[in-house]
């Protein structure tokens, strides 16, 4: 009994019982899938990429490593709040983090907290949050260093260090890390802009839904009375971008840059059409509509 790790419970939550999908590679025939998939994507044509992939400055707050995570390993990253991400697993295995039934995953700021000031047991620096299950045990990781560390994981979300881990084979022992279901952090987006607007800066580049925001401009106190209709606000300055369903070319899809600006007093809404290997194109009105 004392080696069998003891069950992951949470006071007053019901229980999910996660479900696995395991993917055996066999004999290179998955890549050739792969392959296959990303050349039919890139005949379709219908997805827009950039030119060069910039470096991927996003760092996980857990594990402090830049960029997406190997699917099998930390995973991808997931935004908690402006500039705040987490690698999907760093977060996951995170010892009082849970998923909902709907793919939330709670209390995710609460091992955030403790991270603060938990070394891991494997490169001393903090962040580690994925602590072995046995009573007791101090050791505790960040989620990349136990897989290092050669832990044992879990189907239940648990984790026994080297030292404790069991001896020989157990049926609820983990192979893959891969999560193929959707997995997201509640976001209030709402306050996300809210933080922009407060901290002023102008560089930051935010999405919500299918717009990115580049800018959200000003109205100094003479334009207040002609830069708003009853619903809306009219910045000079503001500037957002939506990739949509192209005008010209069936079955693509290009860039859509809206601007607002100001001409003789009064409002000017541009909307600049981008699309790769054709001029762009430059509407503008006085009016959104
Ligand atoms: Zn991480
Ligand atoms: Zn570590
Ligand atoms: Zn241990």
């Amino acid at each position: 009994d004392e080696a069998r790790p003891r069950l992951k419970k949470w006071k007053g939550v019901r229980w999910k019982r996660l479900r696995f999908l395991v993917t055996i590679q066999k004999g290179g025939a998955k890549r050739d899938g792969d392959k296959e998939i990303a050349e039919f994507i890139d005949k379709l044509g219908t997805t827009l990429r950039p030119e060069k992939v910039p470096r991927d400055l996003r760092k996980c707050c857990f594990c402090h490593e830049e960029g997406d995570g190997a699917t099998d390993g930390p995973a991808r990253l997931l935004n908690l709040d402006l500039d705040l991400w987490v690698h999907l697993n760093c977060a996951l295995w995170s010892t009082e983090v849970y998923e909902t039934q709907g793919g939330a995953l709670i209390n995710v700021e609460v091992a955030l907290h403790r991270g603060l000031l938990t070394k891991c047991s494997l490169c001393q620096k903090t962040g580690a949050t994925n602590s072995c299950n046995r009573i007791r045990c101090p050791s505790v990781y960040h989620f990349a260093c136990a897989i290092r560390a050669k832990c044992m994981f879990f189907k239940d979300k648990t984790m026994l260090c080297p030292l404790h881990k069991l001896k020989g084979p157990c049926e609820q022992e983990l192979s893959s890390f891969t999560v193929f279901r959707r997995v997201y952090i509640e976001r209030d987006e709402v306050k996300q802009i809210a933080s922009i607007i407060q901290r002023g800066e102008r560089l930051h580049m935010f999405r919500v839904g299918g717009l990115v925001f580049h800018a959200i401009g000003q109205l100094l106190p003479h334009q207040m009375a002609d830069f708003h209709s009853v619903t809306a606000l009219y910045p000079v300055g503001y500037e957002a971008t939506r990739i949509y369903w192209s005008l010209r070319t069936n079955n693509r899809r290009c860039c859509y840059r809206c601007t607002i600006c100001e001409n003789n007093g009064r409002p000017e809404f541009v909307v600049q059409v981008i699309e790769q290997g054709l001029e762009d194109l430059v509407f503008s009105d006085s009016s959104p509509q």
